[in-house]
């Protein structure tokens, strides 16, 4: 089955409003050209509406790095799902790493690394959020490099995956991305091999088709994401297993996107 490729920019915590408005005007052209694919930014919260208002004429679609679950109430500090689509969003990462804690590198002691408590409940409650508010979810799952030391990449991901889709209807995933994202490749230069990436990624699949309906595994697009650059991107576009990539540092270089976009 032929998927449709996603490039995904996760700005994280960079740039502000003109920043980010001067780096959607320079990686336009590059998206305009290539039609044939979905390219998305996910810049921080007080910059969607802004980003928004520069790209709704384009091609180039909108995404958040975050949500919460619920509808709204008293939940000082969060961002909802509805106000996500108002911003303009059409996509949305869950469960990245970073959120989760799981950082290949942190001096942070456990008690403030203890903020950023994502688990597979929290995700599975977001995507749940998320496909009842008509947003795409990018779900994010990898290894840490001391589980892949011990040889559990293929059990840390599984358990990841199963716990985060537990009880979703599979017809609802169809348009979701899922992103293998080793989180000892992230924003560290160490990128992972075309070849493993591409490995870990026909694993997800077939273990998608386990857990899914055959419709649902073969339409989710499976990307890969850490330390991808505008220089190694082909090693990841050459593999057939792979649909796409999320990509952090290289989507703050306007140069480096789009040759990643042109690329993909
Ligand atoms: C990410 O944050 O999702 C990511 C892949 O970052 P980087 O490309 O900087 O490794």
């Amino acid at each position: 089955m032929a998927r449709r490729r996603l490039v995904a920019g996760n700005w994280k915590m960079h740039l502000t409003v003109p920043e980010g408005l001067s780096l959607v005007e320079s990686i336009l052209p590059a998206v305009e050209k290539r039609t044939d694919i979905d390219v998305v930014v996910c810049p921080s919260f007080p910059l969607l509406c802004h980003v928004y208002m520069a790209l709704k004429k384009s091609p180039l679609k909108l995404g958040a790095q975050d949500v919460f679950w619920e509808e709204k109430g008293a939940f000082t500090g969060q961002v909802s799902a509805a106000m996500l689509c108002d911003a303009g969003c059409t996509y949305c990462i869950v469960g990245h790493s970073e959120r989760r804690g799981r950082f290949d590198s942190c001096s942070y002691p456990k008690e403030v690394l203890h903020y950023f408590s994502e688990s597979d409940a929290t995700v599975n409650l977001k995507l749940r959020r998320l496909l009842y508010s008509n947003l795409k979810p990018i779900l994010c799952v990898g290894e840490t490099f001391e589980e892949r030391e011990k040889g559990m990449t293929e059990k840390v991901i599984k358990k990841q995956l199963s716990r985060g889709l537990k009880g979703i209807d599979a017809i609802e995933l169809l348009d979701m991305a899922i992103a293998y994202e080793p989180v000892w490749a992230i924003g560290t230069g160490n990128v992972c091999d075309g070849n493993e990436a591409a490995r870990v990624c026909s694993l997800i699949r077939s273990f998608l088709s386990k857990i899914l309906s055959r419709e649902a595994s073969e339409s989710i697009r499976v990307l890969y994401g850490g330390s991808v650059t505008g220089s190694n991107c082909q090693e990841f576009f050459s593999q057939k297993e792979i649909d796409g990539a999320l990509v952090g540092g290289a989507s703050l270089n306007a140069e480096e996107f789009s040759r990643i976009i042109r690329a993909a």
